[in-house]
């Protein structure tokens, strides 16, 4: 088998004198599908954000595909600028409340990364996020504004926009949780799409059904650790500690 394209490896994140992240342990394979869940404060979005450095680790090794970063100490010295946005670049982020940039349209926002940070041509740049707003079912909606969006239709712009820079694995910290309940479907089906074409993802998500549906592997986290960690029909259906139980009874 190959090798794993997510390594993680005694990561620890602290603020201040709080420890939110303890020797996390994790590995994902290549079309994986990882479901991150655990009560809120446990360290899920502290983790996907560390994994695409938005929260530098204070201790531990992230691998992403070829690259690899070590991080030690207080004093972490990342790579110079150009490596920094290369790893960045090899995950793609969406977040709970899309973060899209007001100022421009849903077809400017997928092209804007391509254009300044890969450095492909406007052209080029331009085709390639027309493909994806098809993709996600907003060719209509190319020049609208977000603020002419619904929730689900930034969600799935913010989708596009992280496809655009061809991540090698897509993070997502709750893309469903801001929204209307009836428009959680059409982002879910969105994810399902790329389950479907085996990308690799990690899903921060409350969806414990969804999880059960796509996930290979569900990672439940709980005070900065992973508590437990296995396939949906042991994790969510059958969990060995009595905490995992009580938490997932809520959604049931
Ligand atoms: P989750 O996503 O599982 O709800 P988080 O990763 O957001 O958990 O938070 C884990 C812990 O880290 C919480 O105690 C939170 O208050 C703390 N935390 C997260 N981000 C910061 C930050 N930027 N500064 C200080 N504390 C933070
Ligand atoms: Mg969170």
């Amino acid at each position: 088998m190959s090798r794993p394209i997510i390594e993680i490896s005694g990561l620890r994140k602290s603020f201040g004198s709080n420890t939110v992240l303890k020797d996390i342990n994790l590995q994902v394979e290549r079309g994986q599908v990882v479901a991150l869940i655990g009560p809120s404060g446990s360290g899920k979005s502290t983790l996907l954000r560390c994994i695409n450095l938005l929260s530098v680790p204070n201790g531990g090794r992230i691998t992403v595909g070829e690259q690899s970063l070590e991080f030690n100490g207080r004093q972490t010295t990342l790579p110079k600028e150009k490596n920094l946005a290369k790893f960045r670049a090899s995950t793609g982020m969406v977040f709970q409340h899309f973060n899209l940039f007001p100022h421009m349209t849903a077809l400017q926002n997928v092209m804007e990364g391509p254009v300044t940070v890969l450095k492909t041509s406007k052209a080029e740049a331009e085709a390639r996020a027309r493909e994806l707003l098809g993709k996600v079912g907003l060719s209509e909606r190319a020049d609208y504004y977000p603020d002419k969006l619904s929730g689900g239709q930034k969600q799935r712009v913010a989708i596009a926009r992280a496809l655009a820079m061809k991540p090698a694995v897509m993070l997502f910290d709750e893309a469903t949780s801001a929204l209307d309940p009836e428009l959680v479907g059409e982002v879910l089906n969105v994810i399902k799409g790329l389950v479907k074409e085996g990308m690799t993802m990690i899903l921060v998500t409350h969806e414990i059904a969804f999880a059960r549906e796509v996930a290979d592997q569900v990672i439940f986290m709980r005070d900065g650790v992973v508590a437990e960690c296995g396939p949906p029909s042991i994790v969510i259906d059958n969990p060995r500690q009595e905490s995992t139980r009580a938490f997932l009874g809520r959604f049931k």
